[in-house]
């Protein structure tokens, strides 16, 4: 008999050992018996003797061999040890769900090989080359690479050249893309040129397709695996590259249960193989800037568009003195001006629904969630008032609940409200709207694109979906609509988002052979920002906040955790942090600070009340052992009526 050890999918930072007649390796999944229910779990040792009587028998083994290779299971047990995250909840988080309940590895469809690889009809450039050629230099140990080119300079093609390399070596190629980074346009780019199986992995697939991408990349079958952050966990035994497009770009932070940031683990399992990292962006994280001056990171820098492209010109609307609604005249001049030329021109605000505020004229009263602290928001397509943050919905009220009289209005606009104030505008110009809303069927955003791709004049709308990926020929023009919020948010980290982003969806403009141009709608024209922005000097400016950052004691500069706890009464939620503060203030370490509790800044959400807990401290190691301590001891603080919490490290947000 041999007692082997087994992870199983729990909050508990503990593993369980369970019997069987002959020994099992580390990585292959069972079946066994947890309390009054049958649960999969993860071998992870076999071992002579264990601390707990009577064990029970392993019901059925379920693969011949590992489904997580030794390289993989080391690197999931590196990522459980830095988030502090339950050993079984992470393994089974990195497996698609058709092996976490427990169903055969098996293919059911492979994929066939893009058939016809088309060459590129251009050379490539003298940065490009140089770039490729320190990558390549080094491509077989671990190094680190910043490739920071901005929009249009050809980033992607250094991706195609280095990763046709490694190919010919025989190894496979990783590229993490952003959620709405991987559009079909990059997925044909990849294939178009890749002598390989390329391998798409999203949110998008079936769960046939995720269990048949996983395993054509754990078989090698796939040469390069293209996908969203959880691509990061993909087995690939031959890997020699791995890519990070747009690596500033949020979506890389697991945002529920399991909080990973597969940029951040993106070292890891490049150091753990030791081959090539490569973070490409348009406009760096701090992060990552720092990593560059630190030497950390090699910065290789691509500063002109490719294809004798230029930079659109940038300009701002000042938008204290207009009183003609969302869109200023100037503005619509100038899309008057491109449309007539038969070009294309975006639109680009980030909300969703028709106005983000229903209210009565004669009191100030304003319809709000009665789950959450936020505003409804009206949606007229189908009538009704809208939750962003639950999803509650009802009828929009007829008269003010407070004063009784019928003078409710909304207030302010979204894409929808914009496409119809667009109508009255442009009577004879297609709108295409491209948000949530409208791309929830499937193959909508396919056919939307298709339409803008056939080059005809039109006007899109879009929410930040557009911000990325997309490469528009015909598009001349970006009007961007609606930032002001960036400026008032309290997210430290606020301003460089909105640099970002304005960078980004700038990029969309004049991607051809002439100059684009983008116009910034605006309330606070003179915030500092837009001198950079406007001038296209994003290093500059993140610089400036780097500097800022560092004299505050700040991320990157500090590191940080956030405890939040959350529940139905407000006062349970609020005394958990206040002992679970007590309880770290005990371990005594004085280089970590701790701030709180206090309450979330949407402090109500689906009827529960969210309360955080800061931690921070120059000191990463300090930082960490605090929380390992502390994970050891929370148990001893008895969770009150129906408290949730769970820890982040590195927040975002
Ligand atoms: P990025 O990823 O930096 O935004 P892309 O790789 O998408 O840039 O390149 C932008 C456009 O320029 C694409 O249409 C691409 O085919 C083209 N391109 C890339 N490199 C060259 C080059 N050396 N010469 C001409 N065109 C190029
Ligand atoms: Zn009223
Ligand atoms: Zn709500």
């Amino acid at each position: 008999m041999a007692i082997v050890e087994v992870a199983i999918s729990i909050p508990l930072h503990r593993t369980f050992d369970y019997l069987y007649d002959q020994e099992i390796e580390a990585g292959v999944r069972v079946k066994v018996s947890f309390g009054a229910k049958k649960v999969i779990g993860i071998v992870l040792s076999n071992k002579d003797k264990s601390e707990f009587k009577k064990l029970k028998s392993i019901e059925e083994v379920l693969d011949v061999s590992p489904i997580l290779d030794t390289p993989i299971l080391n690197f999931l047990f590196w990522a459980a040890k830095y988030y502090h995250h339950p050993i079984g909840e992470v393994l089974l988080a990195a497996m698609p769900k058709n092996l976490r309940l427990g169903k055969p590895a098996v293919i059911k469809k492979v994929i066939g090989l893009p058939n016809k690889i088309q060459a590129p009809d251009f050379d490539i450039t003298e940065e490009q080359d140089r770039a490729i050629k320190a990558i390549l230099a080094k491509q077989n140990a671990y190094h680190g690479f910043l490739l920071h080119g901005v929009t249009g300079s050809g980033k992607t093609e250094v991706y195609l050249r280095i990763t046709q390399e490694i190919l010919n070596q025989g190894k496979q190629v990783l590229v993490l893309v952003p959620e709405i980074g991987l559009t079909p346009q990059m997925i044909s780019r990849f294939e178009s040129r890749l002598d390989t199986r390329v391998v798409a992995i999203h949110s998008q697939l079936n769960e046939t397709q995720k269990l048949d991408a996983y395993l054509l990349a754990k078989e090698t079958q796939a040469g390069v695996i293209l996908g969203t952050r959880s691509a990061i966990f993909a087995p690939m035994p031959n890997l020699g590259l791995i890519i990070v497009d747009e690596e500033h770009d949020g979506s890389f932070k697991q945002q529920s249960s399991f909080r990973y940031s597969a940029r951040d683990l993106s070292f890891i399992r490049a150091k753990q193989a030791d081959i090539p990292l490569v973070l490409g962006t348009a406009t760096p994280s701090l992060e990552s800037l720092k990593n560059a001056m630190d030497s950390k990171l090699t910065r290789l820098t691509l500063a002109n568009r490719a294809g004798g492209a230029i930079m659109p010109k940038v300009s701002l609307i000042d938008m204290r003195s207009n009183f003609d609604g969302a869109l200023s005249k100037l503005l619509i001049e100038k899309m008057q001006q491109y449309l007539a030329k038969g070009r294309q021109v975006m639109l680009f605000i980030n909300r969703r629904g028709y106005a983000p505020v229903y209210f009565c004229t004669e009191c100030g009263w304003k319809s709000e969630c009665s789950h959450c602290n936020a505003s409804m928001i009206y949606h007229r397509h189908i009538n009704r008032l809208k939750c962003h943050h639950c999803g509650d919905e009802k009828m929009p009220e007829q008269t003010c609940p407070d004063c009784s009289q019928s003078t409710l209005e909304v207030y302010g606009y979204g894409t929808e409200r914009l496409e119809e104030t667009l109508g009255s505008h442009f009577p004879d110009t297609p709108i295409i709207r491209i948000d949530r809303d409208t791309t929830r069927r499937k193959k909508a955003l396919a056919q939307h694109l298709e339409k803008i791709n056939s080059g005809d004049p039109c006007i899109i709308v879009g929410t930040q979906m557009l911000a990325k990926g997309h490469d528009f020929s015909n598009l001349a023009m970006v009007g961007i609509l609606d930032i002001d919020g960036g400026f008032l948010s309290i997210n430290f980290r606020a301003t460089e988002y909105l640099a970002q982003l304005l960078i980004q969806v700038s990029g969309r403009a004049g991607r051809g052979l002439e100059q684009g141009e983008v116009v910034i709608q605006t309330r606070y024209p003179d915030h500092p920002m837009f001198n950079y922005v406007l001038s296209n000097r994003y290093t500059q400016f993140a610089s400036g906040l780097l500097k800022q950052r560092m004299s505050a004691a700040m991320p990157p500069f500090a590191h940080q955790a956030l405890l939040c706890a959350n529940a139905k009464n407000k006062q349970n939620a609020q005394e958990f942090l206040q002992e679970v503060a007590g309880l770290l203030k005990n371990i005594n370490m004085d280089t970590v600070e701790i701030w709180g509790p206090v309450a979330n800044s949407i402090e109500k959400k689906a009827d529960y009340y969210y309360f955080n807990l800061y931690l921070q401290s120059n000191d990463r190691s300090a930082l960490h052992q605090m929380l390992a301590t502390f994970n050891q001891h929370v148990d001893t603080i008895k969770l009150k009526n129906k408290v949730r919490w769970y820890l982040d490290v590195d927040p975002i947000d």
